[in-house]
């Protein structure tokens, strides 16, 4: 059986897990969804920043071979006049200076300028010098500087002598990091970077900073097969560095040998949706607090007025009934105060109902004195209590006389009126402490709690005087009584199996005998023997 206090608190856990439940949802529901659109708009900023790093590269290479062209096609180039070519150089680098070094190289192959650097070095084997000699750019593999240990590339152009052959070939040597800074501008974000890969996946630029990755390490190309795969879905990887996840994005330029992937921290992506989110879950955790109260405090107002009815209805079953009907508070609702009105007013209609009947039940309907039954119970305790208390007790048996003659003579009605008529003035004769009763039929008891068989018989006596004196009033036939009365006082002497009630109006009934013997309308007394 399910008990109140055991129904309310699953209601109040119910109702907060009610309340819980769409804030835990909304925050998954609203993290998850806001996750994929942020990451995917991070994606989308990144691969449009790549869009800017890629022309940015392609238009470096392309300035510089430009300007290699436009050396070559100078005259002092031209001419192989070695001066001033070494004046021009000279010149084109204080106006550039990411160009660190310019050579030209003769017909033959021969280093013949080189600012700095001594010449006549032999470099007719070398790639940019083949191309040159068919008439075409370079633009090299990535070196490394055998003194710098730095990434470069040569970027060559050849050159027509006046006469329009092959007249040798300039180049310059550019360390690759010189686009660190630019890349670094562009980078997608405060938190973002930007890897330059080329041939081999070796990394180019590391953007200046410091890094377990040094300069010229090789990716594996397995593992950047995956990034490259991830950065072009969208989807999180582990990035470059390795240990952080990133969103990052890719392209490749110098026709596919180089790549470059721009990437951002997931969490850097993510502040703001984890910003939001904890908004959320707080604003919904401030409605939880105000709702929650509200939701316990419906739960008391129904539960706690039930479970006051529950008690006061368990008091009614166990015969506490009380006529005061427990406290309700007004803000209960209607029903419940309804039900509550209606059940105090049914025990309240119980309780007066259970009083006439208890009071009919030993009650003579007739002269409204106490009936046998009353007399029996009530009188035992009176005894009793006398006995307990040393005091004396007494009893008194009065019989009409002749009554059958009333009712012959002047019928029942009439017999009943002289009944209720005898009734009153024993009832009047009688102290507060005494019990008068109807004993049956037209007879009377007294029970006269205090009094001893003297008192006992005083009483008897104004009884029958008064009966005696007082007729019945009968349409202006006045009808003339008597009683007869025995009187006895309670003995310890009494016979066996018989209480001491029954002994005493057994004695009271023995003397009432006597009385009726002897003449009747007299008092006669129970002998009372000694020392009782
Ligand atoms: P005695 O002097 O010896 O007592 O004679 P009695 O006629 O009073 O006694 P008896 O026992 O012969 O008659 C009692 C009568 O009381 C008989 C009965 O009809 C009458 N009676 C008993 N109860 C009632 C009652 O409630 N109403 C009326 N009207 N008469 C009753
Ligand atoms: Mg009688
Ligand atoms: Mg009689």
């Amino acid at each position: 059986m399910l008990h109140l206090a055991t129904f309310s608190a699953r209601l109040r856990a119910f109702m907060l897990l009610l309340g819980l439940l769409p804030v835990v949802l909304g925050i998954i529901g609203f993290s998850l969804f806001s996750r994929d659109r942020i990451i995917a708009d991070a994606h989308g900023r990144i691969a449009e920043t790549i869009g800017f790093q890629k022309r940015l590269v392609e238009d470096w290479f392309h300035e510089q071979s430009n300007n290699m062209d436009f050396l070559a096609r100078q005259y002092v180039v031209r001419r192989q006049d070695e001066d001033g070519i070494t004046a021009l150089f000279l010149d084109f680098m204080a106006t550039h200076p990411e160009v660190s070094g310019l050579v030209y190289v003769g017909p033959d192959g021969l280093t013949r300028v080189d600012p700095g650097n001594e010449t006549g070095i032999d470099i007719s084997d070398r790639e940019y010098f083949l191309a040159a000699r068919q008439g075409k750019k370079h633009v090299s593999e990535v070196l490394i500087g055998r003194q710098s240990g730095k990434a470069l590339v040569i970027i060559s152009s050849p050159v027509k002598d006046i006469g329009g052959r092959f007249g040798g070939v300039v180049f310059t040597v550019l360390p690759v990091n010189t686009l660190d800074s630019w890349l670094e501008d562009l980078r997608p974000g405060p938190h973002g970077e930007s890897f330059l890969i080329g041939e081999g996946n070796v990394l180019l630029t590391d953007m200046g900073r410091q890094s377990e990755l040094s300069r010229l390490d090789r990716i594996a190309g397995e593992a950047l097969g995956a990034m490259v795969r991830a950065a072009e879905n969208g989807k999180p990887y582990t990035g470059i560095r390795g240990g952080k996840t990133v969103v990052g994005a890719t392209t490749t330029l110098k026709d596919g040998n180089w790549r470059i992937i721009s990437e951002m921290p997931l969490e850097a992506v993510l502040s703001g949706v984890v910003g939001y989110t904890r908004l959320f879950a707080l604003a919904c955790l401030a409605a939880l607090l105000i709702v929650a109260p509200a939701g316990w405090l419906l739960v008391r107002t129904m539960v706690r007025p039930l479970h006051m009815l529950s008690g006061y209805a368990r008091d009614v079953r166990e015969g506490w009934v009380d006529d005061a009907c427990p406290y309700l508070d007004r803000g209960a609702p209607k029903e419940i105060i309804d039900l509550h009105g209606a059940f105090c007013s049914m025990v309240h209609r119980l309780e007066e109902n259970t009083e006439t009947l208890r009071r009919v039940a030993v009650t003579d309907q007739l002269t409204g004195l106490a009936n046998r039954r009353r007399l029996e119970e009530e009188g035992i305790r009176l005894v009793d209590a006398c006995i307990r208390a040393g005091t004396p007790c007494a009893a008194l048996l009065i019989d009409i006389d002749h009554f059958k003659q009333v009712n012959d003579t002047y019928g029942h009605a009439m017999g009943d009126h002289a009944l209720e008529h005898v009734a009153r003035i024993i009832e009047g004769c009688c102290r507060g402490s005494d019990l008068p009763a109807r004993y049956g039929g037209e007879e009377f008891a007294v029970i006269a709690p205090n009094a001893d068989a003297a008192q006992a018989r005083t009483l008897a006596e104004r009884i029958r005087r008064t009966v005696e004196q007082s007729p019945v009033d009968n349409d202006g036939m006045p009808l003339e009584l008597t009683v007869s009365v025995g009187v006895a006082q309670y003995s310890k002497a009494h016979g066996r199996g018989l209480s001491r009630l029954e002994d005493v109006l057994g004695k009271a009934d023995s003397a009432l005998y006597n009385a009726k013997e002897s003449g009747r309308n007299r008092v006669c007394l129970f002998p009372q023997p000694d020392g009782a």
